[in-house]
């Protein structure tokens, strides 16, 4: 037997509409690219994006197309989450810091029609244009005033294309499992694979969110997102700022410390998010300047395992909460996150701050387990750790354009991560599965191995891979990164890990590196160091 209730479609033109009916005065505070601080409200962002949407049916996108951005965190970009998908077109939102051979990839995959490009961007685009395959026409999101010259082909201005518009459009109904947007994971091999997400899985993931165990966004709260647009959806919430009516300040190409500080100065966030090396930058200017952040109560970080240093700094120094999330692009992308429990009040700081450095418990809506390379699932003991397991209507079924189904034959999609699970539901990442190191049998985490290193004052970043070894098959090689003014020795380095990890985990060999390589999300590049030191230790 059914229920009898309403069947009311979740669509993403539903938030923004909520919005400005219930919340119309609330702000959007944008850093833009032209360099001017640009405030409006809910109010005049719905009624630019209907614009938007009138001017889209006009350039005679219909349901299923799909348009691309490579834009900063900002207004503009912002109209086009909510216009875009509101049509019932796909906002394929492009990392401009890929690779061009990558953003070529991704843009013709997508079969993007139009391609909605930030200033700072221009010279990027002029530089692919004649690889892409479907784009028709280029639009700068600026106005008159700004507009660059360019040699792209069929420019158009945004607020030339919008302003004649009219402020009326019936958002068009339709199933809430239409597609309403397209990231791509910045995969380490292989081409990027694209995640589809619909209409339904963005409004639940926007609700999972806000919720009081994740991020508690309601309309008293002040968002900053650091973590970019183009980087899963920004986390979801510009989506739930519409939902609850919070206040939204985006950095736009500004990410910086001191940028940062000056926003979190002016505009009052009380939510920060974003990935770990956006936080040690801000920590490194705020500890330079002796400033500090009073108006933040959490920062969210994710995206990469977040340092007890930095979780301790944050807390000791700025009496903020640092909270711990992890997920994936696949998961739209938040699975889980450590929320601040009345448990916690109470605990000794180094107790809390070994639950912070855990990456939470999954939410209502996350499915969770690990499981042995066989599929055997392991116990949730705090000990055991596996492949890492998930399901639920936030995570991907296929990829886009795949034939075959991403998940496995019970229905779980394999996270690539390897994590623990504590009896009492913390998610604790032990590795990625391929950077995991493989010694005689046994695992070795490298990113305890990184975590447990750059808690040295004298080392400003640390990467642990697994190099071939004659009697162990792998065994440990740390690469650190000095700090400007330190100088430490490889045997300093031993010796301060050694009673931190196992003694059977401390590496082999320390070597030392101007930098390290990164992915466009600001994770380590392995793949590359692994092939450099591959023989090490047998060349030794
Ligand atoms: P992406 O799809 O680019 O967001 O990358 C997802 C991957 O980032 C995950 O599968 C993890 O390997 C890693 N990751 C995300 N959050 C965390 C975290 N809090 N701690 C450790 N690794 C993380």
């Amino acid at each position: 037997m059914l229920g009898n209730m309403m069947s009311g479609q979740l669509l993403i033109s539903g938030l923004i509409e909520h919005a400005e009916k219930y919340h119309s005065d609330a702000e959007i505070v944008s850093r833009t690219v032209e360099g001017p601080i640009h405030r409006y409200t809910f109010s005049e962002a719905a009624k630019r994006s209907r614009k938007l949407a009138n001017a889209l049916v006009k350039l005679g996108l219909t349901k299923g197309d799909t348009v691309g951005t490579l834009a900063w965190n900002g207004y503009r970009h912002f109209e086009l989450y909510f216009g875009v998908s509101g049509i019932g077109c796909v906002v394929n939102t492009v990392n401009p810091r890929l690779f061009p051979e990558q953003l070529t990839y991704i843009i013709n995959h997508a079969e993007n029609q139009y391609l909605f490009i930030d200033l700072s961007f221009v010279d990027l685009v002029e530089s692919l244009e004649d690889e892409l395959s479907d784009v028709k026409g280029f639009i700068i999101l600026t106005d008159k005033d700004n507009m660059p010259e360019t040699k792209l082909k069929n420019v158009i201005c945004y607020e030339d294309l919008i302003s004649e518009e009219s402020e009326d459009f019936d958002w068009p109904e339709f199933d809430e499992n239409t597609a309403s947007s397209l990231c791509y994971t910045s995969g380490t091999t292989g081409n990027p694979k694209g995640v589809l997400y619909s209409h339904r899985s963005t409004v639940l993931h926007a609700w999972i969110v806000s919720s009081g165990n994740v991020a508690k966004v309601s309309s008293s709260t002040v968002i900053l997102p650091v973590v970019p647009m183009f980087h899963v959806n920004a986390w979801g919430i510009p989506y739930a700022a519409a939902m609850f009516g919070a206040k939204l300040v985006f950095p736009g190409p500004k990410l910086d410390g001191e940028s940062i500080h000056e926003l979190i100065e002016s505009e009052k966030p009380d939510l920060l998010m974003g990935v770990p090396t956006v936080w040690l930058g801000l920590l490194q200017y705020l500890s330079g300047a002796n400033k500090t952040i009073d108006s933040v109560d959490t920062a969210l970080v994710g995206g990469a395992a977040a340092p007890r240093a930095m979780i301790q700094e944050f807390e000791e120094k700025h009496n903020v909460f640092l909270m711990h999330g992890w997920g994936m692009t696949e998961m739209s992308p938040l699975g889980t996150a450590t929320v601040k429990t009345a448990e916690m009040d109470n605990m000794d700081l180094e107790d809390r701050y070994d639950l912070q450095q855990k990456q939470g418990k999954a939410f209502f809506g996350v499915d969770m387990t690990i499981a042995d390379d066989d599929g055997n699932e392991l116990p949730k003991d705090g000990i055991a750790f596996g492949r890492l397991l998930v399901k639920g209507p936030t995570i991907v079924e296929r990829y886009f354009k795949a034939e075959e189904s991403a998940k496995d034959e019970n229905g779980w999609f394999d996270t690539g991560d390897v994590a623990k699970i504590h009896p009492e539901g913390y998610m604790e990442i032990v590795d990625r599965s391929k950077d995991v190191i493989k010694s005689g049998g046994e695992w070795i985490s490298s990113i305890d191995l990184e975590n447990a290193a750059v808690g040295h004052p004298e080392v400003a970043e640390a990467c642990v891979i697994g190099v071939l070894h004659e009697k162990w098959d792998e065994r440990p090689l740390l690469l650190v990164v000095k700090t400007s003014d330190g100088n430490p020795s490889a045997e300093d380095l031993l010796n301060f890990l050694d009673g931190k990890v196992a003694k059977w985990w401390l590496p082999d060999d320390v070597i030392f590196v101007e930098d390290l390589p990164h992915t466009a999300t600001g994770k380590l590049l392995k793949t590359n160091l692994r092939d450099e030191y591959k023989n090490y230790l047998i060349n030794k």
